[in-house]
């Protein structure tokens, strides 16, 4: 699998830096999203019944009961992509962590996300005051992180919600230090168990020191 070539023009734009590299998922690690979405989806007349780990499938009509198609639910996760600035707030703990690592790493957001609601996302980092570049993918994550990296070989950390993106990230950085972090924890019982190698945090106050030592800062 290989880098999708918009995020590749994403990261050339980024100055070239040799600090440890923080890359950091955007939805449910740094600001909410399995929280505020069902309630982005009441106003539209759908809910969300997590029976398993996919928004796919577990989205139903609120009048009918009838679950919803994949377009349908794809049209409502783009419309609160659209909308996000109207719905979404930092995770806790996020901001104190952070500034916490101050300027001994870089920090980079990467974000699965189509390409066209990169300023709408920006609009709601610099609104949250988080001001590090962010990137979009609409790929996997791992060739993306490999490129950001460069030819250092500097120490990698990355943090993210969904192990598909942190196995896809072992798969292309083999040596990264990979954090599985989830704003809401009570998801954690409709997953399977961790890949090895992939540590799981509790918050963010968990994370930021395993953090800071795994980066050596
Ligand atoms: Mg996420």
């Amino acid at each position: 699998m290989s880098i999708d070539p918009e995020t590749a023009r994403q990261i050339e734009e980024l100055s070239r830096d040799n600090r440890p590299l923080l890359v950091l998922d955007v939805d449910d690690v740094l600001v909410e999203f399995i929280r505020p979405f069902p309630d982005y989806l009441k106003s539209k007349g759908h809910e969300l019944r997590l029976e398993s780990f996919r928004l796919h499938g577990n989205v139903y009509d609120t009048a009918s009961g009838e679950p919803a198609e994949r377009e349908t639910v794809s049209g409502l996760l783009d419309g609160f992509f659209a909308d996000q600035e109207a719905w979404q707030t930092l995770t806790q703990g996020a901001a104190e962590a952070l500034a916490s690592f101050g300027e001994a790493a870089e920090i980079v957001l990467l974000t699965a996300m189509p390409h066209r609601h990169r300023d709408t996302r920006r609009r709601l980092l610099d609104s949250l005051g988080v001001r590090y570049p962010l990137l979009t993918t609409e790929a996997p994550k791992g060739p993306a992180i490999h490129a950001l990296r460069g030819t250092s070989g500097r120490p990698v950390a990355f943090v993210d919600d969904l192990p598909p993106n942190l196995v896809s990230v072992r798969e292309h950085v083999g040596d990264a230090h990979l954090f599985h972090l989830m704003s809401d924890n009570a998801l954690r019982n409709l997953m399977p168990p961790l890949d090895d190698g992939i540590h799981t945090v509790d918050d963010w106050p968990d994370a930021a020191p395993r953090i800071a030592r795994a980066l050596g800062i």
